[in-house]
């Protein structure tokens, strides 16, 4: 019986294989902008590590000249609701609320906890949840998670949205859109203004933006597309991770103190859940704290992003991205697989994106660029590609 299952599964993982589409943990080490991986040294073009900080060794020897043994927290040991509220907590959320200009902040373990978290606590049977189709795996399994009924709206067609909108306004008590800011997949950007507008013309609408991409990247100070976009105050739900540009763990919401209030009472990924460690909260903030001075590094991402984006377009690939992640769309996953290690085998370490993270032939090579990255990198890139 035991072993009919395992067959099963076998012959699953096989599927996958047959299509190009069975994942793997690669091994990899790290060297400052490099990665290494069965001995073959590579310039990281996979990271998430936009403004280059995680790389940055001497903002951690900075860091760790802060600590000593008596201040350095490796665990919360506890939730939050318990033991685990340590001042750190009170420190990074203050400094959240100081840096966006809101009455409210509340982070959480990670974007996963936050992003399967806040919709179930904030819906009920009688709310309507209207997302993206593109938005990223934990909002759909947060959607699920939630007793809302749900629709997505075609990427970023606001004229769907809005029919949507108003076919379906008078049925419910309440209706939530849900979108990323900058798309993780095709790296191209909402239109939040419009999505505010949109909003405003109901009074039971509420809007939740995932920042995940943005926060550090984008706006004058590094608060993201809201800031860009002069919007901030106007998004009820504005998240975001620290995963990401800030280097470190964690996920944010700024919004209304109310809402906070309630996340704290009901939403069971921050409750059932042991805190962040102290340690981290201290590095974070100790990232956000200088995050307004890093537009330099802001400014040399999209440069560089601006320029890979012609270049892919003068090779003949379509690329709808306006930032700093940028899709080779090959179609194709055995393609698209074999163009990754031709790449790997030249330097350059860039990973093929299949299916399911990305609909049906529609694989690609995702291209993350850091400010990290020299121009003359990119240019090099660019020829080999
Ligand atoms: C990466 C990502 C998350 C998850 O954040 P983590 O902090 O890595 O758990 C959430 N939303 C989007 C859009 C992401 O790209």
């Amino acid at each position: 019986m035991e072993q009919q299952i395992l067959d099963i599964y076998r012959k699953e993982l096989q599927a996958l294989e047959e299509k190009s589409n069975r994942r793997q943990l690669p091994e990899v080490t790290h060297c400052e902008r490099e990665v290494i991986r069965q001995g073959n040294r590579m310039l990281n073009l996979s990271s998430n590590d936009y403004l280059g900080l995680a790389t940055d060794i001497a903002l951690r020897k900075t860091f760790l000249e802060t600590l000593t043994p008596e201040t350095f927290f490796p665990s919360a040991s506890s939730s939050r609701l318990l033991t685990g509220n340590f001042p750190a907590y009170t420190a990074l959320e203050d400094t959240l609320c100081r840096l966006f200009g809101s009455e409210a902040a509340l982070v959480f373990n990670s974007g996963y906890h936050m992003n399967t978290g806040i919709l179930p606590a904030v819906c009920h049977a009688k709310t309507l949840i209207l997302a993206d189709k593109l938005v990223h795996a934990s909002l759909i399994d947060g959607i699920r998670l939630s007793s809302a009924q749900y629709i997505r709206y075609k990427h970023n067609n606001y004229e769907h949205l809005a029919s949507l909108l108003h076919k379906n306004q008078s049925d419910y008590e309440r209706i939530i859109i849900v979108t990323e800011s900058i798309f993780s997949m095709d790296g191209d950007e909402a239109d939040l203004r419009r999505l505010v507008e949109l909003k405003r013309q109901y009074p039971h609408v509420l809007l939740y933006v995932d920042e995940a991409h943005a926060i550090g990247v984008r706006g004058e100070k590094g608060l993201g597309l809201a800031e860009e976009q002069g919007c901030i105050e106007e998004i009820d739900f504005l998240t975001g991770t620290f995963g990401k540009a800030l280097a470190s763990v964690g996920g944010y919401i700024i919004c209304k103190p109310v809402i906070r209030e309630y996340l704290i009472n009901k939403m069971r990924t921050l409750i059932f859940t042991t805190a962040l460690p102290p340690v981290n909260l201290m590095w974070s903030r100790y990232i956000l704290e200088q995050l307004g001075a890093m537009k330099e590094k802001r400014d040399h991402l999209q440069a560089i992003s601006r320029y890979l984006k012609e270049s892919l377009i003068g090779k003949g690939y379509a690329c709808p991205s306006t930032s700093h992640i940028l899709p080779v769309m090959i179609g194709d996953s055995r393609a698209t697989v074999r163009k990754a290690e031709e790449m790997q085998r030249k330097g350059f370490y860039l990973l093929p994106v299949r299916p399911p993270t990305v609909p049906e032939g529609t694989s690609r090579i995702r291209l993350s660029l850091t400010a990290a990255i020299r121009e003359e990198e990119v240019e090099q890139l660019v020829r080999l590609l």
